[in-house]
């Protein structure tokens, strides 16, 4: 019985996969949609499929295994009921977050594309773990296919979706790109990639070949400080690819593509959030088509950064809309569910840590 994951495949290459085993690809639709729309978790066990497809899905991928080795731990709702978080164990025991989150009229999820991050940005959990590995592409569609089920469970659909939950999006490129290209192929989710947002914390090379590929995905950059000195004390990435080389990608995105770009602004107190902090960003961003997303930091364990006050947001704002360029105050979400990207995760593997030095070496889930 074979390893892989349904969810691996893209739509051209399921049906050519079928046409290689004798199956006629005009199946593939017929799989898409259980996959995809339907949300089936177990195809192999239904009866109204097509006496072919049913045989291929039993001998490739058995009669009662699920899809794919993940699967939801954990779903933790904010005393709001407005987010959701949801831990995804991996088939090697890795977890990774999900976020839904509801508006006034649409659902957003916040995915994940690595386990841990290779970035280290300080105020981040995730950055705090180290790297893990790549999500393949299986285990990234997974997450929106769980999202679409929590909010089916209660009437709803999911439009929104950004990668913005662990790790860096560009650095895991293909993945991504192949997750994306499912969950909007319209014979299944058909999700519309203008509803699709890709956050990045400035992986020069990827910004680039996101534009030369003519991605239909909107680009995010989490940007937070506007000189190089205080962007690389933040983000160390910014050592490799400096804000002018940024910037210049950023531009080559929003002329090329005329796109705009948006570039996220995590307030922290004293650090960010001056009307001086405010000037340098708009001097960066003068002539270019962007919109600024604020939000408050969400506080970690590992950084002793503060989240900046609601009146120093405001007038932080207020400086940015004044130069002419549309900024937004991005809603508070979930704080108490760990809303940070990584933080739900952290404090598991700090409680399980705590549980192991009480009672030994023994898995606290079995205990
Ligand atoms: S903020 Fe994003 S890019 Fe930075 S460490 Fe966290 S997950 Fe990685």
């Amino acid at each position: 019985m074979s390893l892989e994951s349904l969810y691996d495949f893209s739509f051209p290459n399921l049906q050519s996969r079928l046409e290689a085993d004798g199956v006629r690809p005009i199946h593939a639709i017929q799989l898409w949609k259980l996959l995809y729309r339907e949300l089936e978790k177990h195809p192999a066990q239904r009866e109204d499929l097509s006496p072919p497809l049913s045989r291929w899905l039993r001998d490739n991928f058995g009669r009662t295994v699920g899809l794919t080795q993940s699967s939801v731990s954990e779903s933790i709702k904010s005393s709001d009921g407005l987010t959701t978080k949801l831990l995804v164990r991996l088939h090697d025991g890795q977890e990774i977050e999900t976020v839904v989150m509801g508006y006034p009229g649409r659902f957003t999820a916040c995915i994940s594309s690595q386990a841990g991050c290779a970035m280290g940005c300080v105020f981040c959990a995730t950055g705090q773990m180290g790297f893990v590995r790549h999500l393949t592409k299986g285990e990234i569609v997974t997450q929106v296919l769980e999202a679409q089920r929590l909010l089916r469970a209660d009437g709803q659909e999911l439009r929104n979706l950004v990668l913005m939950g662990m790790g860096e999006p560009l650095h895991n490129y293909e993945a991504v790109v192949e997750a994306l290209a499912a969950v909007c192929h319209s014979p299944g989710m058909g999700l519309a990639p203008s509803r699709i947002s890709v956050s990045t914390v400035g992986l020069v090379p990827g910004i680039i070949r996101f534009t030369d590929e003519r991605l239909p995905y909107s680009l995010a950059i989490s940007l937070h400080a506007a000189t190089d000195e205080a962007r690389s004390r933040l983000l160390p990435v910014n050592q490799r690819w400096p804000l002018a080389e940024l910037m210049d990608a950023c531009r080559y995105y929003s002329e090329r593509l005329e796109r705009k770009v948006f570039f996220g602004w995590t307030l922290i107190a004293e650090q960010n959030d001056s009307l001086d902090h405010a000037r340098c960003l708009t001097d960066l961003l003068r002539g270019m088509n962007a919109h600024v997303n604020l939000i408050r930091l969400n506080t970690t364990a590992g950084f002793n950064g503060h989240t900046s006050a609601e009146q120093a947001a405001q007038a932080f704002q207020k400086a940015i809309q004044a130069a002419g360029i549309p900024c937004t105050i991005r809603q508070f979400r979930g704080i108490d569910v760990a809303a940070g990207c990584g933080q739900l995760r952290a404090e598991r593997q700090k409680a399980k840590a705590s549980l192991r030095s009480k009672h030994g070496d023994a898995d606290p889930i079995c205990l």
